[in-house]
Formats: C-alpha cells, structure tokens, sequence
C-alpha cells in the first residue's frame, strides 16, 4: 500500500483528479481529512471532510491522533487522521492525501517513502479563473487562495514529481504510472 500525497494550489484540480483516480483505477483510497471549516453546499459530513468543532480537533492533536495537521487559508485547522491509514492498509488500498505544503511537509519528514507529488494549474490565470468560476469563495477569500497559491508553487521542487494538470485523463494517467513504478 502506497501512500501518495496529492499537493497543489487550491483550485488546480487535486478533487477532480482524485474522483478521476476512483473512478478509472482499481485498488485506491481516498483520505477523509478532519477540517474545523463550515461545509460548502452538497458538502456531505464522513464523505468529503469530517466536520468537526474546534475543540475536538485539537483534541485530535493532544491525543496523537493525526498524521498531520496545518491551519489552512488563514483560519482552519485540516489534519489527516491516522485511522485513515489504518483503514487503507487494512483493505490493502493505495491511500490518496489531498492536502497543502504544510501537511505535505509534515508527511515528507515522518513518513519518507510516501510519493509525493505536485500538481500544477497549466497558467496562474487559469488557476484564477477556476477559482472565479467555482463562486464558493468571497473576493477576500479568492485573494488569499491566490496569494498562498504562489507561495505553494515556489515549493514545487521539494516533491518527488510535479505534474501540470492541463488534461484530466493524462495527469491520472502520470499518477498511476509514477505509483506503479514506484512499486518496483
Ligand atoms: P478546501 O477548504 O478548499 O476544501 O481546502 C482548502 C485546502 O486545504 C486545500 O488546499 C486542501 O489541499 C487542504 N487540505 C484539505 N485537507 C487537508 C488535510 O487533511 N491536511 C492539510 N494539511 N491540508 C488539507
């Protein structure tokens, strides 16, 4: 069971890819974060995010719960529960983490043979546009996603890969390969 981190700017595509990877490849797993953010519309509490107050996601951190953890655009805490893993290897699944350069960091240092890997949008002006168009965001919102965008694709070349998500089907289709290789 490889564990695969799945980094990358809000709105580059990371959701679309990861249902593209259920979808289309057998034997992967998608990792439920813990987030103390509201749910969006059509947001489903267990199978988007785990909703959760904030006083019982830091209890989550004082018992050792998560294999990692950041606050995320400014006011969020999002973390990765370690059962998620557990679940994974125990169905002997590939579990996919959908998460930002801080937890990425975070797995990189505790958990060295994970593949991590970089997806970047084809153009700053594409990833500004898909961010426009999803309209779950206020402005202020849309400018800090796009300030830590920049910051996000600075870091790039800390990953094992990088990707340009310009073609759904072809960047799933790199994820699959990098994985099966990785494999041996
Ligand atoms: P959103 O609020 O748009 O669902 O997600 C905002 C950001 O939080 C995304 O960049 C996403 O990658 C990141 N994120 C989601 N889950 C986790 C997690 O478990 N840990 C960390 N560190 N970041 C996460």
């Amino acid at each position: 069971m490889s564990l695969i981190v799945l980094a990358g700017p809000a709105g580059v595509g990371k959701g679309t890819l990861v249902r593209w990877l259920l979808d289309n490849a057998e034997g992967y797993s998608l990792s439920v974060s813990a987030t103390t953010r509201s749910p969006r519309p059509g947001e489903e509490d267990g199978v988007h995010y785990h909703f959760v107050e904030r006083a019982r996601f830091e209890q989550l951190i004082a018992d050792s719960q998560l294999l990692e953890w950041a606050t995320v655009h400014g006011d969020n805490y999002y973390g990765t529960l370690l059962d998620e893993l557990t679940r994974a290897d125990a169905a002997g699944l590939h579990l996919l983490l959908e998460i930002d350069l801080q937890g990425a960091r975070q797995v990189m240092e505790t958990r060295p043979t994970a593949i991590t890997i970089f997806i970047h949008p084809p153009s700053f002006e594409v990833l500004e546009s898909r961010l426009r168009e999803r309209a779950t965001e206020t402005e202020s919102q849309i400018q800090t996603r796009l300030i830590n965008a920049r910051a996000e694709i600075a870091s790039a070349e800390e990953f094992d890969y990088e990707l340009i998500n310009d073609d759904l089907a072809q960047t799933g289709k790199d994820i699959l390969k990098i994985v099966s290789e990785s494999e041996g």
